[in-house]
């Protein structure tokens, strides 16, 4: 068919975008993306703020980082990235502590001068109720990491404002992601690199599609039949990689799978910093939103074309998602994980259709894991696809 290109991404997301940008540089293929909303990026998208010079993660804060030496000279073919370190502060019953949970958080929480050794074997002392057991979610896990005290100071009501699900039902990796250590470094991410984009995230995503082959049509619903580039006009007639919610591709037709959105209220002050942080948690269940982020603070580096005399602040909402709202995080209960592994075996039936990204493979991915398996499923399932064509 003339008329059709070679691959068909829906979703401009950073799986998609990688996908295309190795679909072009490794098979000249001609590639049509399409996004339902008015921009590329998918969550990961910013713009810049003209009152303040902030740039806005309008999806929330997406901090870049990654231990894959791969992943990382991928991205730098694209942007150079800032020296930025992430750090965050949680504040709870009225004092800041240091996050996420190290020596300075556990001698501050205990006004002590705990060693790293002493402060493991009061944490072992005090995780002892769960000696020798392996946890299983979330609760569990917290307890034995770090004692009963602390999670229930940082974790337990944090948690509850951001999943609104018993923590027994959490699966334990949520917080694996969170580090404890017993020394004063206070990063949040272990990872070898991190950094954020010199010119901000869209400007990034815009060089990876930088070129004549990839078309890209914005405000386009794949599930809309009012229009060409839908689901029944395409699937079966030319390759498509899906990185929409998989269980909308099957018309959710064995149940929905459930996520939690996150809605944002913007503040603005008439002072430079409000926060002195780019992230600030509340702990306590008697503020409403999780954290506030303080846009201008992620880019120290860019004070010259930023106002000096304002700043804005996005408050962060946590709750579950329905339908029309936007799925940020895979909720992953049991019965969640057995609903994804059936429409998962449907996906795998579906003739020349590739799922991929957040929302396809409802997986919790960081940026950098995204483009990882964005690069492996190029190789191992489209580019054999791709195969034939010029
Ligand atoms: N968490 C917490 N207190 C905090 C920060 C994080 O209890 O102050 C827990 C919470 O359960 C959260 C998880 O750790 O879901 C992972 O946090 P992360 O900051 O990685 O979440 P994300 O930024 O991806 O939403």
């Amino acid at each position: 068919d003339d008329q059709l290109p070679d691959l068909v991404i829906v979703g401009a997301g950073l799986f998609g975008l990688t996908v295309a940008q190795q679909a072009v540089e490794k098979t000249g293929a001609r590639v049509v993306m399409l996004d339902v909303r008015d921009h590329i990026g998918g969550n990961a998208y910013s713009y810049f703020d003209k009152e303040t010079g902030a740039e806005i993660h309008k999806y929330g804060a997406h901090l870049f980082h990654t231990s894959s030496e791969v992943v990382w000279k991928y991205v730098n073919r694209f942007t150079t990235f800032t020296n930025y370190v992430h750090r965050v502060y949680t504040t709870h019953n009225g004092e800041v502590f240091p996050l996420p949970i190290n020596l300075g958080t556990v001698n501050q929480f205990f006004r002590a001068s705990y060693t790293p050794a002493e402060a493991k074997a009061l944490i072992d002392e005090q995780a002892g109720e769960l000696a020798g057991k392996d946890p299983q979610n979330l609760n569990d896990k917290g307890i034995s990491l770090i004692g009963r005290p602390l999670y229930e100071a940082f974790i337990k009501n944090y948690t509850a404002k951001q999943w609104q699900t018993d923590p027994t039902e959490l699966p334990a990796s949520i917080i694996s992601r969170l580090p404890v250590r017993f020394n004063y470094d206070s990063r949040y991410f272990k990872d070898t690199w991190e950094g954020l984009p010199t010119d901000g995230y869209t400007a990034w995503f815009e060089r990876m599609i930088d070129d004549p082959r990839i078309e890209v049509k914005l405000g386009v619903d794949f599930f809309d039949e009012s229009q060409p580039w839908n689901k029944s006009a395409l699937v079966g007639r030319v390759p498509v990689v899906y990185t929409g919610p998989i269980d909308r591709y099957f018309n959710y037709s064995h149940g929905e799978l459930k996520w939690r959105t996150v809605d944002f209220v913007e503040r603005r002050y008439d002072e430079g910093d409000h926060f002195g942080c780019p992230v600030m948690n509340f702990a306590d269940s008697d503020v409403p939103y999780t954290r506030a982020i303080e846009f201008k603070n992620f880019n120290p580096e860019r004070r010259a074309q930023q106002n000096p005399d304002k700043t804005v602040v996005w408050e962060e909402y946590s709750r579950f998602a329905s339908r029309e709202d936007e799925p940020y995080y895979p909720i992953n209960t049991e019965s969640d994980k057995s609903l994804y592994e059936t429409y998962s075996e449907l996906a795998d039936q579906e003739p020349n259709v590739v799922f991929g990204g957040r929302l396809g493979t409802y997986k919790y991915y960081d940026m950098h894991q995204v483009i990882a398996t964005a690069l492996a499923s190029f190789e191992r399932t489209i580019e054999p696809m791709l195969a034939g064509k010029e």
